[in-house]
């Protein structure tokens, strides 16, 4: 009978689980998280991720004591700690879901090398791996509908059902680790994530729940709802997936299956169809991330590196805070800090706004969204960032400009979203409160907001900034 130590990472849940199942068949199991405390890690987890993490290993906690072992949990460099551990526990065998980032890609591999143990990886966490799609001639998808062609053509063929284990034989003894609140995961002083506690329930079987209900009351009005942030037409799956509390597969599977009851439901089919192409976006960030591991911090294509970005701490700050007077970015901001999440239409309008308004790197932008979003994921965040700048794989060209005030008006039309985020702005009518500054003094007034003092006058002309952007962009391409 063998002794396996199974590694978590981002892969928080027992259900679909392939490392997990493959252990549970071998015998004895210790689930085990470390917290990477080096300062090797160019990612590590930011702010309002550790808050979610916090959380999601608490439920984990709870899931592994239902099935009668204790999840170990340990903090340090699990290069160091993980050899330890095997001597130890004298585990003959350790398992992981795979890493998809340059980091954990070469930590891994290091380690699958040197342990002294037989090591076995599997995909707990895409549809499929980055190498199993190619195009004819071998080359990697750059754009995203062939891509989702053949995405969609190939069988994923995972029951993820079939290997939730229940009963999971423990280390005897078991070994000892740390308390939760030894990780030191969640802020104290002062408690900024207190606001976030309302808009979410964390772990595995709340994941699976929210898809549930997704499927069944809310996919229906997606492929359009989605772009609409005063409406809660998406699933708000993404921390979720984030943290592996939920495997694409068991998303793909379940959609499928409501598809096929839905099959003459025609509005259905288009919405949940559109749904899963979604979720094909976040794999395709992922073959990406894979293939060129560069592109957290640098564009795609070269041509860009060149590009003389401004460096404005006024500029940076009034974006960071929501204080830009563009309603809709400020909205988009403060929907962030409040709730650790902002709605995609939002996303692309802030960065948009940052990168071609303010002329401030991308990489910043994709800096603060890893700090502050509950669901930072290094290969969406790239590829969102990367895809706003245009200089990413599919990405917008780049005078593709984004303009705060007619996407608000289109996207936000009675600005519900504004006034549930920037209360200051409330009483304006909607006709003015996407661009409060052409509100005529008398509506102002009544609507109890003077510019300047309520709410900031905006801190860049767009179309002055837009036509700067636009030459800046020129001259490199
Ligand atoms: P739904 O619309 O319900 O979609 C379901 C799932 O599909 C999502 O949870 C996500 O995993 C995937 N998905 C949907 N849209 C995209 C997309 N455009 N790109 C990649 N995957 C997608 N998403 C993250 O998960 N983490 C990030 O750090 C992140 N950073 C972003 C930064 C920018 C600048 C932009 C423009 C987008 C970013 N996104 C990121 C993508 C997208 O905004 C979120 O995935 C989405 O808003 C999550 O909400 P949802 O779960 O309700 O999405």
């Amino acid at each position: 009978m063998s002794s396996t130590l199974y590694w978590h990472r981002h892969d928080l849940r027992l259900g679909d689980n392939p490392a997990l199942s493959f252990a549970v068949e071998q015998g004895a199991v210790q689930p085990v998280f470390i917290l990477d405390t080096t300062n090797d890690n160019p990612w590590p987890y930011g702010a309002a991720s550790k808050w979610w993490l916090h959380h999601s290993l608490e439920s984990l906690q709870e899931s592994y004591k239902k099935a009668g072992v204790a999840l170990l949990l340990l903090a340090g460099d699990p290069v160091k700690i993980l050899p330890k551990l095997l001597r130890d526990t004298k585990a003959t065998c350790v398992v992981w879901n795979r890493r998809y980032d340059a980091y954990g890609i070469a930590q891994d591999k290091f380690l699958k090398e040197s342990l002294p143990a037989e090591v076995k990886s599997f995909n707990g966490n895409l549809l499929l791996e980055p190498w199993q799609i190619k195009t004819k001639t071998g080359e990697n998808y750059k754009v995203f509908t062939p891509f989702w062609r053949a995405l969609s053509a190939q069988s994923i063929s995972i029951d993820p059902l079939a290997g939730t284990p229940h009963q999971i034989k423990p280390f005897s003894p078991p070994p000892e680790g740390l308390n939760l609140n030894d990780l030191d995961l969640r802020p104290t002083k002062p408690d900024w994530a207190k606001s976030f506690e309302p808009h979410w329930t964390i772990g595995e079987t709340e994941a699976q729940q929210k898809l549930d209900k997704f499927l069944d009351n809310t996919v229906i009005a997606y492929k359009d709802g989605r772009d609409f942030p005063a409406q809660d037409d998406t699933s708000r799956l993404s921390p979720h997936l984030a943290f592996g509390e939920i495997s694409p597969r068991q998303i793909w599977y379940a959609t499928q299956a409501q598809l096929s009851a839905h099959k003459k439901n025609a509005a259905y089919t288009t919405n949940a169809d559109h749904f899963l192409r979604e979720v094909a976006w976040r794999e395709f960030a992922y073959h990406l991330l894979y293939q060129y591991p560069d592109t957290p911090t640098e564009p795609l294509y070269p041509k860009f590196k060149a590009m003389k970005w401004k460096k404005s701490k006024k500029h940076w700050d009034s974006w960071t805070k929501g204080q830009t007077g563009y309603p809709i970015v400020d909205a988009g901001m403060r929907q962030l800090w409040q709730t650790g999440y902002m709605h995609n239409r939002v996303r692309m309008i802030v960065a948009s706004f940052l990168i071609k308004d303010l002329m401030i790197a991308w990489q910043d932008g994709a800096t603060w969204f890893w700090d502050t979003l509950v669901d930072a994921d290094l290969a969406n965040n790239t590829l969102g960032w990367q895809w706003t700048a245009g200089c990413g794989a599919d990405a917008s060209p780049y005078y593709r400009i984004f303009n705060p005030g007619l996407q608000s008006a289109k996207f936000d039309k009675n600005g519900d979203y504004i006034r549930t985020y920037v209360p200051e702005l409330a009483k304006l009518p909607a006709k003015y409160i996407h661009e409060p500054w052409k509100a005529p003094p008398l509506i102002l007034k009544e609507a109890g907001v003077i510019l300047g003092k309520d709410y900031p006058e905006p801190i860049i002309d767009h179309a002055t900034a837009r036509d700067y952007a636009l030459q800046a962009f020129k001259e490199l391409v």
